[in-house]
């Protein structure tokens, strides 16, 4: 959707006051976002709700929205991570310009910033243990009470901080608190923690640093560096927004960025946690965090999904303020809308069986005409070769067809698709009664699938020439998890996984469906879109399936 047709739109609560926002000249009337990832996991289909709202709501309102690489908690992070980042942002159709940070790059003016707070008598050095922070801070009920060293001077605390930096004191032996009220009913603000101590290897920085500075006083600082006008996070952020804006306040900074909050997306069937798609990497439950069954936007690509489809996802279900579980269904419908107006159709058949056409003549191959897209003129035609060997899917004959069955049986009559019309005469059964051949005739007349006596079929069915089929690998995916949300109620999401979510299976594809490249969707008629697979061999096409062709959503919404 383009800006003007968005600006027509009823706004959502966050547009609303972004539009006001400007409307009031606040910022001078500048809009600058930021989608803030930490490089310790690929993105997910949740990341991307984010992504939409931060980067669209930027340029509904000619501002910028930055890429910054929130990387300020050492242990997890990699340039593995900041790369496929990059690449996933691109992917869903996003620029940020010259605007790609390191909150890294900020450590220094992050230290000074915590010198400043101390020498405003804002923070002080904090010597309690872990064990005892907990007898000092309360609870959601009970106040907690002043740690011993809150009143340490100027000059001591100085003096400690600089001898944490310089590797003085072992991890966790002290922090740096900020000096607020251990009465506040919000525990965040009963003096938080904003520095520690943790020798870590950086995988930018390396042994730079030995003290880190906490989330909530990093992140604000990072938004306030960049002029962000406006800092748009999940809902569980609302509790710390008191401590951003203090820190901003009691340093006095120049910018001071707003915070709002939104409802995080959280899907069907799905888990969204890094740490739980980590888990599932490394423990090799599923092949790596590009495996099309993973919420992961490489994975989503690797799939099939289209960066179209996912912005629509995201456009769909808008932003509140409420948390929710989205259907997934809702999901699949934006990918099958979007595939269904760019994908090819072709014909492939996984469940074959073969069938002689007896009139047709022996070494023949009748190249017929196919139209690529149905919904797009411009995807042209192709040659679709037919010969006395055909397979069809096993399941569109029957042996004794109900009457409501309008594909093949014994002396009934379909078209086949671009092709003609064929009567099955007769079939043959192996040894333990399967049937493993259907003789069929076709009619001449009907070439192109119309008859000129004005004879009507109901059934079309698909189908390959046995001589031209190329032989390929599909791989159908189903939910990754049995429960719609997994890991509830303290079970392991882990055993709720689903044992058959890939199903890898033979198939037999027109020849041109060898021709397609890596990454290229196509819809095999009658049965889904497949993305092409880059596990595919110049031999051996490897094909995903990313939708079925039936559409539960808009079944569901149609009621
Ligand atoms: P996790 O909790 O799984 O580690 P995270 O939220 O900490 O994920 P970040 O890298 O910090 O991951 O996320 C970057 C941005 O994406 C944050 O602003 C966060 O609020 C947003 N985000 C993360 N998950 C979702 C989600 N499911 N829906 C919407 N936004 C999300
Ligand atoms: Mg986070």
């Amino acid at each position: 959707m383009s800006a003007e047709e968005k600006k027509t739109e009823s706004l959502d609560f966050i547009r609303a006051i972004v539009v006001e926002d400007r409307a009031n000249n606040k910022h001078g009337g500048r809009v600058e976002t930021r989608f803030p990832p930490e490089p310790n996991g690929y993105l997910h289909i949740g990341h991307a709700k984010a992504i939409c709202i931060d980067f669209e709501i930027a340029a509904e309102n000619d501002g910028v929205c930055h890429l910054r690489m929130d990387d300020t908690n050492p242990t997890k992070e990699n340039m593995e991570y900041v790369e496929s980042i990059k690449k996933d942002v691109e992917w869903l159709g996003f620029e940020w310009g010259e605007h790609f940070y390191f909150a890294s790059d900020y450590f220094e003016r992050m230290y000074e910033c915590a010198v400043e707070l101390i020498k405003r008598g804002k923070a002080y050095v904090c010597d309690l243990t872990p064990g005892e922070w907990k007898d000092y801070l309360g609870t959601l009920t009970e106040p907690g009470k002043n740690p011993p060293h809150r009143d340490r001077s100027v000059e001591e605390n100085l003096d400690l901080f600089a001898r944490m930096r310089a590797g003085e004191f072992e991890d966790g032996a002290k922090v740096v608190r900020a000096k607020i009220d251990m009465a506040s009913p919000n525990i965040h603000m009963r003096d938080p923690a904003i520095y520690r101590i943790r020798r870590f290897h950086h995988y930018r920085l390396g042994d730079d640093w030995c003290v880190y500075p906490m989330y909530d006083f990093a992140h604000c600082l990072e938004d306030s560096f960049e002029n962000i006008t406006h800092s748009f996070c999940t809902l569980e952020f609302e509790i710390h927004r008191p401590l951003y804006d203090w820190v901003l306040s009691a340093l006095e900074l120049e910018s001071h960025p707003q915070q709002i909050e939104f409802a995080r997306l959280n899907l069907s069937y799905t888990v969204m946690s890094k740490r739980k798609l980590l888990e599932l990497v490394n423990e090799k439950l599923v092949n790596g965090w590009d495996d099309p069954r993973m919420p992961t936007l490489s994975g989503l690509r690797r799939r099939g999904y289209t960066p179209a489809a996912i912005r629509n996802f995201c456009d769909k279900i808008g932003v509140t303020k409420f948390n929710s579980l989205t259907d997934v269904a809702l999901l699949e419908h934006c990918v099958r809308d979007d595939l269904n107006k760019h994908a090819s159709r072709y014909l492939a058949v996984m469940n074959p069986i073969k069938v002689v056409i007896e009139n047709y003549r022996e070494g023949e191959t009748d190249w017929l005409d196919a139209v690529n897209n149905p919904e797009m003129s411009e995807a042209g035609t192709r040659k679709v070769p037919f010969t006395k060997e055909l397979y069809i899917d096993r399941n569109d004959f029957m042996e004794e067809p109900p009457k409501k069955f309008f594909r093949l049986g014994p002396g009934r009559e379909v078209r086949l698709r671009y092709g003609y019309f064929i009567t099955c005469t007769d079939f043959i059964k192996d040894e333990n009664g399967e049937v493993v051949e259907l003789r069929c005739t076709y009619d001449p007349e009907t070439r192109g699938g119309n008859s000129p006596d004005g004879r009507k079929v109901k059934g079309t069915i698909h189908w390959v020439s046995a001589e031209h089929a190329v032989k390929g690998e599909v791989r159908l995916y189903d939910r990754l998890f049995t429960v719609e949300s997994p890991g509830e109620k303290g079970v392991d999401f882990k055993t709720q996984l689903n044992p058959d979510s890939l199903d890898i299976e033979d198939v037999l594809l027109e020849p041109e469906l060898a021709k397609v490249s890596v990454g290229e969707s196509v819809q095999f008629e009658r049965q889904g879109y497949f993305c092409c697979d880059p596990d595919s061999t110049d031999d051996k096409p490897v094909f995903n399936r990313t939708v079925s062709l039936r559409d539960s959503w808009s079944k569901k919404t149609k009621k």
